[in-house]
């Protein structure tokens, strides 16, 4: 029989499978709340929980042998009574990885659970990124690397994401589709198995979707709920951020704006549509922009990378040549005609730019926000800030480490307890 939706009596082993998805819960509940309101006493913990004091006590032991928390003096001040212990968030020693796989480079962040970053690398790749086998193993080499690394400084890695330019099957753990590696249906999950030194399998995103996590949690633009963020380089992604929660689609593919048409008789995008905006803000894009009678032949080698292409263009920017700088208006027009766009769908507080977009911003800007003026609905324009990108080294590699993180959060067993075996590249 079952009474309200579940089979009744319990089938055996239940009962244990619910205390410890109960226990799993508490542990969250209090290291969320060390997390986001600072140290506490356990009694201090029992009120806000409305937990036992035993329960909390147990709890925290089992969190301090996870090393997620610590003890630390009590508060100055008491002047009645022995002054209490304070526990308080730890993980300076737990590590969660981000890593960034782009057209010709890998990136890999590691942040400990406070969100401060402890390891930084990038690495450009060889050889021809449309060979998966090679790509995947200059990327296995460079996630062990950070791995040995942290491991040798006493840091436990304790969960990692991968940041792809692409449409990702997160579930299934496959690279659907990502033109500009020119990978489709590559199983880069499967690929990856047994490979790393992780404790848990490498979970994969579409790298704009990791970087508007990044600016939505850590990017410094106040309480945002509605927020684009959009990043230029090879390619054109973006990440759309809607009351909070990030907009998925059903197939992932949500956000794709760089493949949205602004031009219809535009010219060839990666895709295989025309009039991409991605073929008028990527990196082409900008040399065709600004230096139309060279583009073809620069590009027709393919080796031009897009730190190339901004490094040339921002070279003659700064030597005031006057074709570029023209061209740099233009090219600051078309962003603005596609932000008009992202602001009038999504009516975000702001839009987040990243990729070269800071590198070429004093020359575009301008052109882009009068563009935006002119072609969104004003009070939605008037409601939206556009800011440039404040995290620096990776945004999509931080959010890659900050999902990794919140998943911690949310299970705080995934981290193994001090001498407790840690199982290799296995889900926990
Ligand atoms: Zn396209």
């Amino acid at each position: 029989m079952t009474v309200n939706g579940s089979s009744w009596p319990p089938p055996p082993g239940a009962q244990g499978a619910d205390r410890l998805d109960i226990r799993r819960h508490n542990l969250s509940v209090v290291l969320r709340l060390l997390a986001a309101g600072g140290p506490r006493s356990r009694a201090g913990l029992a009120t806000s929980t409305g937990l036992t004091k035993a329960t909390v006590s147990s709890l925290v032991g089992e969190l301090m042998s996870r090393r997620l928390v610590r003890e630390r003096g009590p508060e100055g001040g008491q002047r009645l009574g022995r002054p209490a212990t304070l526990v308080e968030l730890d993980g300076s020693h737990v590590v969660t990885l981000g890593v960034e796989l782009n057209v010709g480079h890998v990136r890999v962040l590691g942040a400990d659970l406070r969100g401060r970053s402890v390891y930084e690398h990038r690495q450009d790749l060889h050889g021809d990124t449309r060979r998966v086998d090679e790509v995947v193993d200059q990327l296995v080499v460079q996630v062990n690397q950070a791995v040995d690394d942290l491991v040798a400084r006493q840091c436990i890695v304790a969960g990692a994401s991968v940041a792809i330019p692409g449409i990702v099957d997160g579930e299934r753990g496959v690279v659907t589709f990502a033109p500009n590696l020119a990978w489709r249906g590559v199983p880069l999950r499967q690929l990856l198995a047994g490979r790393l030194r992780l404790p848990v399998e490498l979970a994969l995103f579409n790298e704009a979707n990791l970087g508007a996590v990044a600016e939505h949690r850590a990017g410094g633009h106040g309480a945002a709920d509605d927020l684009v963020y959009i990043l230029a380089a090879d390619g054109v992604g973006a990440g759309v951020i809607v009351g909070g929660a990030l907009v998925l689609g059903v197939g992932g593919a949500a956000g794709e704006l760089g493949h949205t048409t602004v031009q219809a008789r535009g010219r060839r995008c990666t895709c295989g549509s025309r009039g991409c905006w991605e073929t008028l803000i990527a990196a082409r894009g900008l040399l065709h922009e600004t230096m139309p009678d060279r583009a073809d032949g620069l590009l027709s080698g393919g080796r031009l990378s897009a730190d190339d292409v901004v490094a040339a263009v921002t070279a003659a920017a700064h030597a005031k040549d006057g074709a570029v700088l023209e061209g740099l208006r233009s090219y600051g027009r078309w962003l603005g005609i596609g932000l008009a766009n992202v602001i009038d769908t999504f009516n975000p507080g702001v839009v987040v730019l990243g990729g070269f977009l800071p590198d070429i911003a004093p020359w575009v800007l301008p052109a882009a926000q009068e563009a935006v003026i002119r072609h969104s609905l004003a009070d939605s324009a008037r409601a939206c800030r556009i800011e440039l990108t404040r995290l620096g080294f990776s945004p999509s590699a931080k959010g890659g480490a900050i999902v990794a993180a919140e998943r911690i959060f949310a299970d705080p067993t995934v981290v193994a307890a001090a001498g407790g075996r840690v199982p290799v590249d296995t889900p926990s």
